[in-house]
């Protein structure tokens, strides 16, 4: 073998870096779909309607009725670090979206073939462009439409085979995007959002604006969990002298005793609006139903989770899902205590006796 060091160092073209990038932000289908709809949602949709072929292995489309895209910003759209919801660092702290990196639609240009058709309110008429690497390929072209964004994403990986022939089979892809799109859908009041397969009529997730959090729950999650739903909150105020202490807000739902058909605990945990995972945090509130349910049975729980800003690092890699905030030990106990309590005093289960 030659030497390993005998070239020199030279910067990386923009576009090798790109593409390296877009590759860690979009692994599977599912990925590029939760920044599809956190994107909707950024724009305000009250609607979000998703569309998959092959469980996004060959198609993931994603409609709304959002603000719409100013035309003017299109040939920025997919450039990477491009973005309308972020000006300096310190915008960090306060940063209300979901997205901020300017990062996503980059990244999908690089790996699939991106179509978006968004009109404004006011156009006189939509427009649709493609894009490829980042760059405008075709478009702006005037269509039909209504206000909103249809960002239509093809043939995910049809120019890195290896990384296609890794994407899962259809049905085990698409299991992945009705968890993502159902999850989302229940967490965000006001909007309501649905999942179709390509050809099918019958939607797999449905919920509308209007529905209340229980209903969307029922929905997606199926009536069993739905009819056995205990509600709890937990808050903490920090210490008047030092505003250092444990802040946060918490609502939820928890099953109860009466529950016994998970087969495996389940814990859906929005921190801060997004989807995210805690184990400790889970394995926790499982310690509640150690003594009241039958053997084999778990719990599953709904979580939102409010944390100030600068107690949580939000500042993660968007496909880094388990998050670490402080005061998280004190935090965790104070949700057991809620889920405890909401267990234990809820009238259907009086016959259940706390061992300790
Ligand atoms: P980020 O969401 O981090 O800003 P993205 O690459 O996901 O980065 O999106 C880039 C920009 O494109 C967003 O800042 C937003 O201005 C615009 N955009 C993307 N999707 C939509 C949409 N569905 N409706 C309106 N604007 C959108
Ligand atoms: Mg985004």
């Amino acid at each position: 073998a030659g030497p390993r060091h005998r070239r020199r160092i030279v910067k990386l073209e923009e576009s090798v870096v790109n593409k390296i990038a877009a590759g860690e932000v979009v692994q599977r289908p599912f990925n590029a779909l939760k920044e599809l709809l956190e994107n909707s949602i950024d724009a305000g949709s009250t609607k979000v309607s998703v569309t998959v072929r092959d469980g996004g292995n060959t198609m993931i489309r994603v409609q709304d009725d959002g603000c719409g895209i100013h035309e003017g910003d299109l040939p920025l759209l997919c450039e990477r670090h491009a973005t309308s919801k972020l000006e300096t660092f310190e915008d960090l702290r306060t940063v209300q979206t979901l997205g901020f990196r300017g990062e996503a639609l980059c990244s999908v240009s690089y790996v699939a073939h991106l179509t978006v058709t968004t009109m404004r309110e006011g156009d006189a008429h939509a427009t649709r462009t493609v894009f490829r690497d980042s760059k405008i390929e075709d478009g702006p072209k005037p269509c039909a439409g209504l206000v909103g964004t249809t960002v239509t994403v093809e043939d995910l990986f049809y120019n890195m085979p290896i990384r296609r022939k890794a994407l899962r089979s259809p049905s085990e892809e698409l299991a992945k995007v009705i968890e993502v799109v159902g999850r989302y859908a229940v967490y965000h009041d006001g909007v309501g959002v649905s999942l179709k397969r390509h050809g099918n009529a019958r939607p797999d997730v449905s919920t509308s604006a209007s529905d209340t959090k229980q209903q969307k729950i029922r929905m997606v999650f199926g009536s069993q969990v739905g009819s056995n739903l205990l509600e709890f909150k937990a808050s903490a105020v920090p210490d008047e002298c030092d505003g250092e202490g444990m802040s946060f807000q918490a609502k939820g739902y928890a099953s109860s005793a009466n529950y016994n058909s998970g087969k495996r605990t389940v814990l859906v945990l929005f921190i801060n609006g997004r989807l995210v995972e805690c184990s400790p945090l889970k394995r926790c509130l499982e310690t509640v139903y150690a003594s009241v349910l039958a053997k084999g049975s778990r719990p599953f729980f709904y979580v939102e989770l409010t944390i100030p800003h600068e107690q949580v690092d939000v500042n993660v890699h968007p496909t880094k899902k388990e998050v670490n905030f402080l005061h998280q030990d004190d935090l965790i106990e104070r949700l057991r205590e809620a889920v405890e309590n909401a267990v234990f005093t809820s009238n259907d289960h009086r016959t259940y006796y706390k061992q300790t």
